[in-house]
């Protein structure tokens, strides 16, 4: 039997087991997905100790995504976005790869958005520093657009053609837009303080946080919002009634889980059945 599972601190309501175990079911795999919660300080021991007992593969969450960098040999894509959130142990040393850039570019293919073209990322921390590289290197032109101005434009400085905006451009960066990707973690509900999952949703969204002004939304523009608690977000249902492509946070976090799946084991991911057991649980 196969050991996978997911390092991260809190991992209590992670999403990940029934999805990844879901796979397994659909395709008669031999393998179990379990989570790890080490201490802060504990990263490099438990990597140690996971490849010691044959285990063959970590995903790896907040607030491991950078400093698991240092401990594993990062392809060109995980050392470039600076974070690694799958560990592959099954080589002669472990390996660091991000499977969050791919998350969000199969979540927009998914849903037939072509990436070429203008897309706006919004935030400039790990998921944004993913879905910047991401976008950058399928091809489209990125615009990144962070609170804090000066870590947009020391990523757009790493990002082949992207710019650095501050967040109050991002009206007028979104105008000409083909895609618009909120990284940031407005839109998020408090209560859902997990990494990952959640459950109810407000009907009335008037009172919700937004990265992007309602009136700058339009409807030749796919909105993806990283965030997925709740999975309409402000932002979501304000580019739902502009008329623009929503979709979820639900979809980037299935991708991620997808790729990681694909890369450990080789196989076709069920995507269907890994959605459902996340659709479910979402
Ligand atoms: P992070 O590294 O802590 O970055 C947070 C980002 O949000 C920064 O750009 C920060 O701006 C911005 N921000 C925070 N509060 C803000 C506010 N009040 N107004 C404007 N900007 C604000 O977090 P992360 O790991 O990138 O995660 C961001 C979100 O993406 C979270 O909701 C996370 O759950 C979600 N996520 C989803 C997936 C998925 O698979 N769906 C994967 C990864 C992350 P400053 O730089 O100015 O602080």
């Amino acid at each position: 039997m196969d050991v996978y599972g997911l390092v991260g601190n809190p991992v209590g309501h992670s999403l990940s087991p029934p999805m990844h175990e879901a796979a397994y079911d659909r395709l008669g795999v031999d393998a179990r997905y379990v989570t790890f919660e080490p201490a802060e300080d504990d990263l490099a021991r438990a990597f140690e100790g996971a490849d010691a007992l044959g285990v063959a593969g970590l995903n790896v969450t907040i607030p491991f995504k950078q400093c698991a960098l240092e401990l594993v040999e990062p392809d060109d894509l995980a050392a470039r976005i600076g974070a690694v959130n799958t560990v592959d142990f099954t080589g002669a040393a472990p390996t660091g790869h991000n499977t969050d850039a791919v998350g969000a570019t199969r979540a927009l293919t998914h849903h037939d958005i072509p990436l070429e073209g203008q897309a706006v990322v919004v935030g400039a921390g790990g998921a944004g520093r993913a879905v910047a590289f991401g976008l950058a290197d399928a091809g489209m032109d990125v615009a990144i657009a962070n609170r804090t101005v000066s870590r947009a434009r020391e990523l757009a400085a790493e990002v082949p053609g992207a710019t650095g905006h501050p967040l109050g451009a991002v009206a007028n960066l979104v105008t000409d837009a083909d895609v618009l990707v909120n990284c940031t973690s407005v839109g998020m509900h408090e209560e859902d303080d997990r990494t990952e999952g959640t459950g109810a949703h407000d009907e009335d969204d008037a009172d919700e946080e937004t990265p992007v002004p309602a009136d700058a939304l339009h409807a030749d523009l796919a909105v993806l919002d990283a965030v997925y608690t709740p999975l309409e977000t402000r932002l979501l249902a304000d580019a739902r009634r502009a008329g623009a492509t929503t979709i979820d946070g639900g979809w980037m976090l299935l991708y991620q889980g997808v790729a990681a799946f694909e890369r450990w084991t080789g196989l076709e991911a069920p995507v269907a059945a890994m959605n459902e057991a996340l659709r479910a649980r979402l």
